[in-house]
């Protein structure tokens, strides 16, 4: 097929519908690499890969390792948290990692106490007292494992960005199906680079061609349309999800 015309020579098009990336392009030169790559290899947006098996790796270590840390339990609510999500990780990560539930109930049972502990001495204050204090019991530390998903995150962002400048890499990026506040995250970091723009025209293509789909699917679902339904108009709110709302229900993939 001649090559169109209309297009700019260094523009990848829409990426929809080509099926994955080709990864044997990209060489790694180092661990960093060699990490992104694998996860660029599982279902899904890169960085969502990364910072899942990071908040994973990290609850691991804890259940296996810190739990019985007498240092690490102090910590706990004065410099460091586990937000909701995270708390909800501890006694399933506990039975898939020792088969038991020991170590996460000593957790929960220190940020119990912890959480509780000056909520007594509210009880028959009244007025800014009250307030006061109830508005301390809300103020926590942040939450350890999203810290580290996060520590992931920036680092696989700055790598994604340097690599953008090969070509090689920038035409498997262009590809990846990033979730929107992690492509803006990158394009933050990757700044005005020249060679960004044809990942960046490329992943706009995805989310335009999505939106298009999403409006084809309403325009198509009134009963006299129905036949007229398309796979990928069929497929566009699944994927819009993944796209608004990251690697949701991957768990630690
Ligand atoms: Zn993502
Ligand atoms: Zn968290």
């Amino acid at each position: 097929m001649a090559p169109d015309p209309q297009k700019p020579p260094d523009s990848p098009g829409s990426p929809d519908l080509q099926g994955p990336p080709d990864l044997q392009g990209p060489a790694a030169s180092d661990i960093i690499d060699m990490r992104l790559l694998e996860a660029m290899r599982a279902e899904g947006c890169p960085v969502c890969v990364v910072r899942a098996r990071s908040e994973k790796g990290i609850l691991d270590t804890i259940i296996s390792e810190r739990v019985l840390d007498r240092g690490f339990r102090a910590d706990l609510e004065r410099r460091q948290a586990f937000c909701r999500r995270h708390v909800a990780e501890l006694v399933p990560t506990d039975r898939r990692e020792t088969g038991g539930i020991l170590g996460s109930s000593l957790l929960l049972g220190a940020v119990l106490d912890r959480r509780t502990a000056d909520l007594g001495a509210a009880v028959g204050s009244r007025g800014r007292d009250l307030r006061r204090r109830l508005k301390d019991a809300r103020l926590r530390p942040p939450c350890l494992v999203c810290s580290q998903g996060a520590t992931a995150v920036e680092t696989a962002l700055v790598r994604f960005a340097e690599r953008s400048r090969d070509g090689v890499w920038a035409a498997v990026l262009a590809e990846l199906p990033f979730c929107l506040d992690d492509f803006i995250a990158l394009w933050s970091k990757a700044g005005s680079e020249k060679a960004f723009e044809p990942v960046a025209r490329a992943q706009l293509a995805r989310f335009e061609d999505l939106s298009r789909r999403l409006e084809g699917f309403a325009h198509h679902s009134s009963h006299d349309r129905r036949h007229l339904l398309t796979d990928e108009e069929r497929s566009a709110a699944d994927e819009a999800t993944r796209v608004l709302g990251g690697n949701v229900a991957r768990g630690g993939s």
